[in-house]
């Protein structure tokens, strides 16, 4: 299957080749033709499956087929609305590239910044919009756009924006939508909530699912330390001296920890910095433009604030802490290994975090394989360690863990055998 053969013209092709992609992702294979067609979709697939390219072609497409009959200012003829700004901002970044050959011109607008250079840029004509639902609102209030020539909506990471509290925003988005439009939606998961939102949006829409989420588990390697919370930063310290690692995301829960996490880094000269939310926009877009260009290689993040990141090369992703919520472990470990690329993931677990992983293993289906180096092994706890085998027919039973810092510190045999090391690039 090729993007020629999925029926996308020459211009676009041009572009898609310049960007190294040979072949459609699964979403794009399913979604392009059913999008070309004028249909509605209702797409169930996460960021790194390929979903951007899937929706902006045939709207690049549609809107280069058919100009704009009136003269004068260019009308937004499309509408993406999207959780956060940095997935707003990736998402206009792809139909720039995208559409570099034809002409159509894209503004993304989000909030916490002045608007004045979005109202600018406003004010010049575009054909899409990119948009996060509060600064969305807010223009439309202050009369700076209008909806009415919208002919294509998209309502990006459904799941999150209800997560993140915007389904009052959404609704009064959609209530100013022309009823004659083609409407698109995607969510990662689709609960009843989710489900139902779609029902309110979408027409008779056409169905496509990618990759249940575990599949990114499938893809990415995963290595689990035990590590009291005391031992985390030296933990911490010990892999990104002593291992083959890149560029590495690390994941705090908390935006004080990931702060922490930055100072820790620095006393020992290794450069990082941290995106969160209590970070201006300026600074979280120079930590992430400093990632992608390679001048940082650690960057630290919080769940909310590393929704979306699109980074290529990334080689590893280290969870310092266990995320409660375990889908936020498939979100997390997704961010490496993108577009069929493998990566690494490590994770931290103290004492507190082990129901946490007991949710993430049972949502993933698998055991996370425990690091075969890990001179700080947590000890001193009681581990639940599974057995396959016991006389009396239970499977489970309580141990005690060795010492740390001796070789073969904490496990039982089983877990030993199960013991990699990590230490290799991908791809
Ligand atoms: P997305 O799910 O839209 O965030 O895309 C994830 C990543 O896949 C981005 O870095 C894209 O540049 C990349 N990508 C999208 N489509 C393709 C393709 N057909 N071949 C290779 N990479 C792709």
């Amino acid at each position: 299957m090729t993007f020629k053969s999925l029926g996308v013209i020459d211009p676009i092709l041009k572009a898609i080749e310049a960007e190294g992609y040979s072949h459609p992702t699964p979403i794009q294979e399913q979604s392009i033709p059913i999008l070309l067609q004028g249909k509605d979709l209702l797409g169930c697939a996460q960021t790194g499956t390929g979903k951007t390219a899937a929706f902006a072609i045939p709207i690049l497409q549609h809107i280069y087929n058919n100009p704009q009959q009136s003269k004068g200012r260019r009308k937004i003829r499309a509408l993406i609305v999207t959780p956060t700004r940095e997935l707003a901002i990736q998402i206009a970044d792809s139909f720039t590239t995208y559409g570099k050959y034809t002409g159509i011109r894209n503004t993304v607008i989000f909030g916490g910044v002045k608007q004045l250079a979005q109202t600018q840029s406003l004010r010049q004509g575009v054909e899409i919009l990119i948009a996060t639902p509060g600064r969305l609102l807010d223009l439309m209030e202050q009369g700076f756009i209008t909806l009415s020539d919208i002919e294509f909506s998209v309502l990006d990471e459904a799941d999150r924006m209800l997560d993140m509290g915007f389904i009052h925003d959404i609704r009064k988005i959609i209530a100013k939508l022309p009823v004659k439009r083609q409407s698109l939606f995607f969510s990662a998961t689709m609960p009843p909530d989710i489900v139902r939102l779609s029902q309110k949006i979408l027409g008779n829409p056409e169905k496509v699912t990618v990759k249940p989420e575990q599949t990114t588990a499938e893809k990415v390697e995963q290595f689990l330390y035990y590590v009291s919370k005391k031992d985390k930063p030296k933990l911490l310290l010990h892999i990104l001296k002593t291992d083959d690692v890149g560029s590495v995301l690390i994941f705090s829960r908390t935006k004080h920890g990931a702060n922490k996490i930055v100072k820790i880094l620095d006393k020992a000269s290794i450069v990082s910095e941290a995106i969160h939310s209590n970070k201006s926009q300026g600074a979280r877009q120079r930590a992430l433009s400093n990632f992608k260009s390679g001048q940082t290689k650690v960057l630290i993040a919080t769940d909310i604030a590393a929704r979306g990141i699109d980074i290529d090369d990334l080689s590893h992703v280290i969870n310092f802490d266990l995320p409660n919520i375990p889908e936020t472990y498939i979100h997390r470990i997704g961010r490496t290994g993108r577009a069929g690329a493998s990566g690494i993931a490590l994770s931290f677990c103290d004492a507190e975090e082990r129901a946490y992983l007991k949710d993430i293993q049972k949502l993933i289906g698998q055991t996370i394989t425990i690091a075969e180096e890990n001179p700080f092994e947590d000890d001193g706890t009681q581990v639940e360690v599974k057995k396959s085998v016991k006389p009396n027919g239970s499977k489970k039973q309580f141990q005690r863990r060795r010492s740390p810092n001796s070789s073969n510190a904490g496990g039982s045999e089983n877990q030993q055998k199960g013991r990699r090391t990590f230490s290799r690039r991908p791809r």
